[in-house]
């Protein structure tokens, strides 16, 4: 049996640094909200890869899916021969659109794709070369995305010279003290999970509109039913004119996309988008199965429930005197945060905390992840799927993990 410590050492000799692995154990099977490590240990999956696994890990509609397709083909380019699932699927995507107009969809394969095409649609529809982004902001790890991302360090430390014509503006954060200018992701996920309010999105389309700015919804990691409606920006009653996907929507297969107006997705000319891998046909076979499970299993609803039940937990968590003071709670349905912070009632940061918990939450058997631009945020994306069972046990180990920490400090 191959050891955790083992295949660490051999991945630090084989692997740079600069990939860096939240978890010193290596994976060996998964199962909706369950992860095993190759020593047979189990654990809840409160990341579910980076808000991949909304549906869970391998959801048997996906996989059979999946299995399906490989069986008939995996790979063509849809450049040289395109196939119905891709068709299929834009399809369905286009008649669930934010942007509440006619609207096409075009497929990639990673989530700065998605953005860096979303970009290059836009300069071909308004033939303007500046973008506007804001702080805190991540969009991906490409240049162009880079450009984007508002968070310096580590993403963007010794990669420059980025992209010019980029503009980043202050993204509200009232518990920071920074009050509302206008907005790009409807809820930040590596920036903190700070929810942009209504107002302010309405305000931003508004000022789009009268100076001919498109907006961008980067719907990548709070897309598909993550805060209990299938595109987060729906929760503002405000249309996009072009949004980014990826991440759950193929339910742990790398496919993602672009949907706009259909009069704006239409700008460039042909040849001028695509990709060899992009919108691979068992990406796209995922993407149909998991499209028909959030609608069988509600798992808009189910998004809701869970982000009261583990709100709730939190809040009695926050009001204890043996835990680490927990500052800001925030959550959009089951896209949850809460902060650490250096004393009760405070707004002090406290990131080395934070690591502890993360760190200690491992050791018990809970996969957790934190962000936030002050690295003092933990995050819970756990997978929609998951039974009250489940995801009440890696409630039980977040607050044992914060209890052992604050005991530790004392
Ligand atoms: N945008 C957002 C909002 C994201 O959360 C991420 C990934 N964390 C990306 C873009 C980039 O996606 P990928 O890593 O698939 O390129």
């Amino acid at each position: 049996m191959a050891k955790n410590a083992d295949l660490l050492a051999r991945r630090q000799a084989a692997v740079p640094r600069g990939v860096a692995t939240a978890s010193t154990a290596f994976a060996d099977r998964a199962e909706n909200a369950e992860l095993w490590d190759v020593e047979g240990r189990r654990y809840v999956d409160f990341a579910g890869g980076i808000a991949v696994l909304n549906t869970g890990h391998r959801h048997p509609k996906v996989m059979a899916a999946v299995e399906a397709q490989m069986k008939r083909f995996t790979h063509t380019a849809f450049q040289v021969m395109a196939y119905e699932s891709y068709v299929a699927l834009a399809e369905r995507l286009n008649r669930i659109s934010p942007c509440r107009a006619p609207s096409k969809t075009i497929f990639f394969s990673t989530g700065a794709e998605a953005v860096e095409n979303a970009v290059k649609i836009a300069r071909a529809f308004t033939g303007r070369p500046a973008i506007v982004a804001f702080s805190g902001a991540f969009h991906g790890r490409t240049l162009l995305t880079m450009g984007l991302t508002g968070k310096v360090v580590p993403y963007k430390t010794g990669f420059g010279p980025f992209p010019g014509d980029i503009y980043h503006l202050p993204f509200p954060m009232a518990a920071h003290g920074v009050e509302p200018a206008a907005a790009f992701e409807p809820v930040q996920g590596e920036g903190g999970f700070y929810i942009a309010p209504v107002e302010f999105l309405k305000k931003l389309r508004a000022l789009c509109d009268q100076h001919g700015i498109l907006l961008i919804a980067d719907e990548i990691q709070s897309g598909f039913a993550r805060t209990g409606k299938m595109f987060a920006i729906e929760h503002a009653g405000v249309a996009p004119d072009l949004v980014a996907i990826a991440k759950s929507l193929a339910g742990g297969l790398p496919l993602s996309g672009v949907i706009g107006r259909a009069e704006v997705m239409d700008a460039p000319g042909p040849g001028g988008l695509g990709g060899t891998y992009a919108g691979s046909p068992v990406g796209c076979a995922a993407g149909l199965a998991v499209l028909d499970v959030i609608a069988e299993e509600k798992l808009l609803e189910r998004s809701t429930a869970l982000g009261e039940r583990i709100v709730k937990r939190l809040q009695a968590m926050a009001q204890r005197n043996d835990v680490p003071p927990i500052g800001e709670i925030r959550h959009l349905g089951g896209m949850i945060a809460f902060e650490l912070v250096k004393s009760r009632g405070g707004h002090e940061p406290d990131p080395d905390a934070t690591k502890a918990v993360t760190t200690a939450a491992h050791a018990n058997g809970l996969i957790l992840l934190s962000c936030g631009v002050y690295a003092n945020t933990i995050r819970i994306l756990v997978p929609l799927t998951a039974s009250d069972k489940v995801v009440d046990e890696g409630l039980d180990i977040i607050e044992r993990s914060l209890k052992q920490v604050a005991e530790a400090a004392a």
